[in-house]
């Protein structure tokens, strides 16, 4: 079995950016290319796990989803590094699009699309980790067994200042950078 590394995409991969719907408005941190180049190396699956809720709320098109993996994909492949598969949760209780107006147990902080991405992937989720910056990104972690890691990057300050007592990161460190050599630093 495999050992992941989840990546929340929005504040975490690239910056945050409301809801993210052209590719214009895409900005990568500086580290983000090096920070999944080092995991990948290090022998880990790297996995973006992303609630996109701005498609059942008719804000995002779902082609646009696509489009901006695609153009993730190839800003990290220019620089050696890749992401090995992509989840999204497109689903919202109130949104507009009706096929998507639902509760499901993807959208973060339910543990749907790390369960798929183990089955599809053979991932051992006990020796996994999430990576991102909503307490959400910590509550999946823990929903499958897995460690989390809150990023002060993105919305993850205010995150921090708010976290419920039964959130509890692994570590909550400032980028992804720091992230990545949090994670290779674990025996
Ligand atoms: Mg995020
Ligand atoms: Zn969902």
């Amino acid at each position: 079995m495999n050992r992941a590394v989840f990546l929340d995409r929005d504040g975490t991969l690239i910056e945050e950016a409301g809801y993210l719907d052209r590719l214009e408005r895409m900005v990568f941190f500086p580290y983000t290319v090096d920070a999944v180049r080092a995991l990948n190396r290090a022998g880990f699956t790297v996995v973006v796990v992303t609630n996109q809720a701005g498609i059942a709320r008719g804000i995002v098109r779902e082609a646009f989803v696509a489009e901006a993996h695609d153009a993730i994909s190839a800003k990290l492949v220019a620089g050696g590094a890749r992401i090995d598969a992509y989840y999204y949760c497109p689903h919202y209780r109130t949104g507009v699009v009706e096929r998507y107006v639902r509760g499901c147990d993807c959208r973060k902080p339910g543990p749907g699309m790390l369960r798929q991405a183990a089955a599809d992937l053979d991932l051992d989720l006990a020796r996994s980790f999430v990576v991102g910056d909503r307490a959400h990104d910590v509550g999946a972690a823990h929903a499958v067994g897995a460690r989390g890691i809150l990023l002060r990057t993105g919305l993850g300050r205010g995150e921090e200042a708010a976290l419920a007592p039964d959130v509890t990161p692994a570590a909550v460190l400032d980028t992804l950078a720091d992230a990545a050599a949090w994670i290779l630093d674990q025996p």
